[in-house]
């Protein structure tokens, strides 16, 4: 996959794509980051990638020209029809079924904008997709550009190993993930729960699929409406909804 970014701070983007598992995707050529400063596709002397709002009011929007220039560049490397998404705290809701959807496009351009965001025109001629990260107002869109970068890359396959699969992890099948131990067997007079170290997978798998509905149940009940549960899953939600032994891991 191939991630081309627009900002007007690249250096932003330096730490978190040159660690771990980003770093790793990179150097075996599973993702190719681009980061685009925006002020380089700027002709004045000044180089003004953003201007005051008509109108009036606070803050700077972000020009048109520089924008469109810059992905119309990216366009013609690729050609394809892509997805082009700005960043935008109006945008539809990033989740983890977003994350699994833009994971099968070969290419993606994010912009980022600042300050008060940008001209109108961007949003109605240039991209073809907004995407908001919550119900709340950041400076600015990188980010929220990282957040769903990372989201995705992980998602490719080799990205995580085969032996880590992202299968059980929170969101993926409707559930939130099952509590994790690992070594020592106890810490500070706290046991990890002795089905752990039993050795027989069957029972592992039987408590670890009963926590995840637990804390799901307990934590965000509303995600179970969604889930798609088997008739043998959901006979379980009734049971440990309604039954007084259902305990969840302390
Ligand atoms: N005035 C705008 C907010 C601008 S915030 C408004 O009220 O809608 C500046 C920039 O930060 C935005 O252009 C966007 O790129 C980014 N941003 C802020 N909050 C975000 C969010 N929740 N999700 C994604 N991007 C966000």
């Amino acid at each position: 996959m191939r991630i081309d970014i627009l900002t007007l701070f690249p250096d932003m983007f330096r730490g978190p794509f040159s660690t771990g598992i980003l770093q790793r995707a990179t150097q075996n050529k599973l993702v190719c980051i681009n980061i685009h400063n925006i002020r380089d596709y700027t002709h004045d002397k000044h180089h003004t990638a953003d201007d005051y709002p008509y109108g009036g009011g606070a803050g700077m929007v972000l020009k048109p020209e520089p924008i469109f220039e810059t992905v119309e560049t990216i366009k013609k490397e690729g050609a394809e029809a892509l997805p082009i998404i700005l960043l935008t705290p109006q945008g539809r809701l990033f989740s983890q079924a977003v994350a699994q959807e833009l994971s099968r496009y070969s290419q993606l351009i994010l912009i980022c904008g600042h300050y008060e965001g940008v001209d109108e025109r961007v949003r109605q001629h240039l991209v073809t997709d907004e995407i908001s990260i919550g119900d709340y107002v950041l400076s600015g869109g990188e980010l929220a550009a990282m957040v769903v970068a990372d989201a995705v890359v992980r998602l490719l396959p080799g990205v995580l190993g085969s032996a880590a699969s992202p299968l059980d992890d929170s969101h993926t099948s409707g559930l939130l993930e099952y509590p994790q131990y690992t070594r020592p067997a106890e810490f500070r007079g706290w046991s990890v729960p002795e089905v752990l170290l039993s050795g027989n997978h069957a029972q592992i798998a039987k408590w670890r699929h009963e926590q995840a509905i637990l804390r799901t149940l307990k934590r965000r009940p509303e995600l179970l409406d969604k889930a798609s549960l088997s008739s043998g899953e959901r006979r379980l939600v009734d049971n440990l909804s309604t039954h007084p032994a259902a305990k969840e891991s302390p």
